[in-house]
């Protein structure tokens, strides 16, 4: 089998196909870059540490007889989909959501009006944003968007740059962020309290920052008629939280992070090309009936100042050719982890796993339970039938025909030799790791390490 994406849930649909013990299973992981686990290098925030201990279990599952992982192999690029499909009786896509949604609204695409996406990227080190620049001389940057994303990235800006210097931060953003001037966050949710998509610990931890000042308006951490009656469960903490700092008032510390909710962007304004400001509109909540709380512009607009956006709305999958792939969702379409065409129609042998499945939600571990699900689909697919399900089929040919692309494949005993080399620089510069910066450097480093012996 091959396993496209070497993030958490293409490592969790290995575990899963391990488990089983009635096959004798074989499982190629591929990876576009050198180095494996996705957004838990390249997305988690360095000063969540803790989180990327799961990598643990993911070395585990690296160490199992009878998988490999291929790095710095693109699909769709390097090898298509097509060919692999001449060597796996079956193939996962685990490529997760690597872009974001658009807010399609005017001045969006102003200099100093970025993605999160690419200022997280930036920050953590991935090779493909690391010559980003991010001007921030302004004092005041607006974050569009209030799920945990949005969290990180206002944490980012407005953390004690000292507090992250020990992480595995880029250092060319922790320099950056000793010189920014931002002095004030302004975090825009389009519902209200009850609907915020941030976890309250996401929220919790930025209240408790040393030196800033989380506002919220009194008025807009009230819940309105249509949340109050159909509160869930699990919003109440976080309305119960927000009530609770909505009572402090603007308080007296350096950095402010100012929640604004029930209030949409309309429009991003500009001077020379550049973002000064951003208009938004007031929205009132309406249910409908589904059940579905909705925000509703009220014609009442307010601008505000700004010298840098962050859109931070969701990330969007890439489609990728072999993938039948549903452009409005931004995830491939499926039928519980089978890939389907886009009337509905099983693709045989194709399925899916993690954010391309079901779309840009949930923490690691949801990943965990989704990619069993789909593992149980794949088995039941080949029940009964004896491996190898097609002798022509094996981990020469394959070889074999990556030998003739003459691929610089990264192997999992590679990334270990990349790895000991990040951790110990890390450590003569007091940080936890000091990540390669580009493609190049690491294969570098491998060629060195593996001559070294
Ligand atoms: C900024 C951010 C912060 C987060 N913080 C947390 C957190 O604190 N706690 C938490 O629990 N969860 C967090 N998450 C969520 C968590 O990271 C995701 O649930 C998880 O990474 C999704 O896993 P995935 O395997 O679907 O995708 P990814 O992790 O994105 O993995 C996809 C992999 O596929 C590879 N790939 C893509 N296309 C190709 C191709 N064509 N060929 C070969 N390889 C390819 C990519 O290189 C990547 O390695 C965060 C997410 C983001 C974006």
């Amino acid at each position: 089998m091959a396993i496209i994406g070497s993030g958490p849930s293409g490592f969790y649909a290995a575990a899963a196909l391990f488990k089983q013990k009635d096959l004798n299973v074989q499982v190629d992981l591929y990876d576009r870059l050198p180095t494996p686990y996705g957004l838990v290098r390249f997305g988690v925030a360095p000063d969540h540490q803790k989180l990327k201990a799961v990598i643990r279990v993911y070395e585990k599952v690296a160490g199992r007889e009878g998988l490999r992982f291929f790095g710095n192999v693109h699909v769709g690029c390097d090898v298509t989909v097509e060919e692999l499909e001449l060597h796996y009786d079956q193939i996962v896509f685990a490529i997760g959501c690597e872009t974001d949604r658009k807010l399609g609204i005017p001045g969006e695409d102003l200099e100093g009006s970025h993605t999160a996406t690419e200022f997280v990227a930036w920050y953590n080190s991935n090779p493909g944003y690391i010559d980003r620049a991010f001007d921030l001389s302004c004092k005041r940057a607006v974050v569009v968007g209030i799920g945990n994303v949005a969290m990180d990235v206002t944490r980012i800006l407005v953390k004690d740059p000292d507090a992250l210097a020990n992480s595995d931060i880029a250092s060319y953003a922790l320099e950056a962020l000793r010189k920014s001037g931002v002095e004030e966050v302004i975090l825009l949710g389009r519902r209200g309290p009850a609907q915020a998509a941030f976890s309250p610990r996401e929220i919790q931890e930025i209240g408790g920052l040393e030196g800033v000042d989380l506002i919220v308006d009194p008025k807009e951490a009230e819940l309105d008629e249509v949340s109050r009656t159909s509160l869930q469960p699990d919003a109440k903490n976080n309305v119960e939280y927000l009530t609770a700092q909505s009572k402090l008032g603007e308080g007296s510390k350096p950095q402010k992070v100012r929640l604004r909710l029930c209030v949409s962007p309309v429009e991003i304004l500009g001077d020379n090309g550049r973002v000064t400001e951003v208009k938004i509109e007031k929205n009132e909540l309406r249910q409908e009936e589904s059940g579905y709380i909705r925000s509703v512009g009220t014609g009442q607009y307010e601008t505000l100042s700004a010298g840098l956006i962050f859109r931070s709305i969701g990330y969007h999958g890439v489609p990728l050719e072999g993938l039948p792939f549903n452009e409005k969702r931004g995830i491939a379409y499926n039928k519980e982890g089978r890939v389907t065409d886009s009337s509905g129609s099983i693709v045989p042998n194709k399925y899916v796993v993690g954010w391309i499945k079901r779309g840009p939600t949930g923490l690691i571990g949801t990943n965990k339970r989704d990619s069993s699900a789909t593992a149980e689909k794949m088995l039941e697919d080949i029940a009964g039938k004896k491996a190898p399900l097609d002798p022509q089929k094996t981990p020469e040919a394959v070889d074999q025909m990556l030998a003739t692309k003459k691929l610089k494949v990264v192997t999992f005993e590679d990334w270990k030799l990349l790895d000991k080399q990040e951790v110990d620089k890390g450590t003569r510069l007091g940080k936890v790791r000091d990540k390669f910066l580009t493609v190049a450097e690491m294969m570098e480093a491998i060629e060195s390490a593996r001559s070294a012996g």
